[in-house]
């Protein structure tokens, strides 16, 4: 019999990533929660933030220096009488009128009658309450006008945005204490394989121990996901079914690690389809990774999305980056992002087999404007020390034998 699995394909990298966007943009994001300020850091936006007032809420200067009217600055050198001064937060209440100035402090509002600042460093202070201004200033001049950044009652920061440190500080600017963010998507992890032994246990001289499943978890935290660690399957089929529905009763993803090769023992394709998945693609043409399996099961109404990644620590790592993340973005509510994918020349040659999309751990370095990556040798995708060497995936086209030293090339940031 062929099963929904064997159907659904292999496909390239480039359709594969499209599968997975198409599928994003009918995701439904989960319900929404209040949290403080700072607990926002990382998760999603689900209410608009808008601007309690202008900003900035009066006209504001960004030098120190005397404020003036920039017409009083025309001729040089031009002497103007000093009313007083200004810092930031206080107010000048007098108008300044024709030749007269307001010593002002970045950040303090532009007295009324002044039109632009003289920076400090083209002043020299007289000590006849007067200053002696030695450059011209043009109207607006290291001044940012009322509302320039914003209006009141327009929208600072869309619902769907990630909070990250600016949107925080935008947050704070605009008041709020609190927000309303989506809740955390939770995302079943299962790592499936006879050989595998959690961390606290002692190995077997043949067995190793479970990574998979803290790469996974880790990875969906630094998503903004809620990993929920199930425990390790072992190669066998009934019991892989009862921990796959569980979590279809818990969790808004499921995250399988291994058993999705050609092996005799590779279940997972064989549980899911006997539960009724339905399959978008059942590998990509990309190393490492290629067995990666992406579909749906559905379950009393609801859908949970599943990805049954190539057991492999560093297939399942790059898989996640890839195809992951897009999914549990939008599971969090987030908006559509791009692939993080950076040029950058390359240190040394670079041999490969034409067919597959790689992307192999490699280190990103050099200076501002020379970033230069070079790949971390490694002895394959069940080599994990390469990857936590590594920074960032070197790409590597399917059509290209060689990449030679020199050549700018695609970086996947991850
Ligand atoms: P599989 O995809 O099940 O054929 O596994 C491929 C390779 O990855 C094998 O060498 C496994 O031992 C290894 N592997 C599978 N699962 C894990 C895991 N959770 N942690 C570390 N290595 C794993
Ligand atoms: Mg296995």
């Amino acid at each position: 019999m062929t099963t929904a699995a064997q159907t659904a394909g292999v496909l390239s990298f480039e359709q594969a990533y499209d599968r997975v966007v198409q599928y994003c943009s009918g995701v439904q994001a989960s319900r929404a929660e209040t949290v403080r300020l700072l607990d926002a850091l990382g998760r999603i936006l689900a209410e608009p933030i808008l601007a309690d007032r202008d900003f900035p809420a009066f006209a504001r200067s960004t030098r120190d220096g005397y404020a003036v009217r920039a017409a009083d600055t025309s001729s040089l050198p031009s002497v103007l009488k000093v009313l007083g001064q200004i810092k930031a937060g206080g107010t000048f209440d007098q108008a300044v009128r024709q030749g007269e100035a307001v010593e002002i402090m970045t950040g303090a509002a532009l007295p009324s009658g002044t039109d632009s600042v003289v920076m400090v460093e083209h002043t020299s202070s007289l000590q006849d309450g007067t200053v002696k201004v030695e450059r011209s200033v043009v109207s607006g001049e290291n001044v940012v006008d009322r509302g320039a950044e914003a209006r009141v009652g327009q929208e600072l920061l869309p619902v769907g945005i990630r909070m990250d440190p600016a949107q925080i500080a935008m947050a704070a600017g605009a008041g709020r204490a609190r927000l309303e963010v989506f809740r955390r998507a939770r995302v079943a992890v299962l790592a499936t394989g006879d050989e595998l032994v959690d961390v606290t246990e002692t190995p077997g001289p043949n067995q190793i121990r479970n990574s998979n499943s803290y790469s996974l978890a880790a990875q969906v935290t630094n998503s903004g996901g809620a990993p929920l660690i199930l425990p390790v399957a072992p190669d066998e089929e009934k019991k892989l079914e009862i921990l796959v529905r569980a979590a279809l009763e818990s969790a808004d993803m499921l995250l399988l690690s291994g058993g999705v090769s050609m092996g005799k023992f590779d279940l997972v394709e064989k549980v899911l389809s006997n539960l009724g998945a339905e399959f978008f693609f059942t590998g990509a043409q990309i190393q490492p990774g290629k067995p990666v399996v992406f579909g749906e099961l559905r379950h009393s109404g609801t859908k949970l999305p599943f990805f049954g990644l190539p057991g492999n620590p560093v297939s399942v790592m790059v898989t996640f980056d890839l195809f992951v993340r897009p999914v549990l973005a939008a599971l969090n509510g987030a908006l559509a992002e791009r692939l993080p994918i950076a040029q950058a020349r390359l240190r040394k040659n670079v041999k490969t087999r034409i067919g597959l999309t790689r992307f192999l751990p490699a280190t990103l370095s050099g200076g501002l404007y020379d970033p230069q990556v070079e790949l971390v040798p490694w002895q394959g995708s069940g080599d994990v020390l390469a990857s936590a060497r590594a920074n960032c995936y070197l790409v590597v086209p399917p059509d290209r034998e060689l990449l030679a030293a020199g050549d700018m090339v695609s970086v996947f940031l991850r």
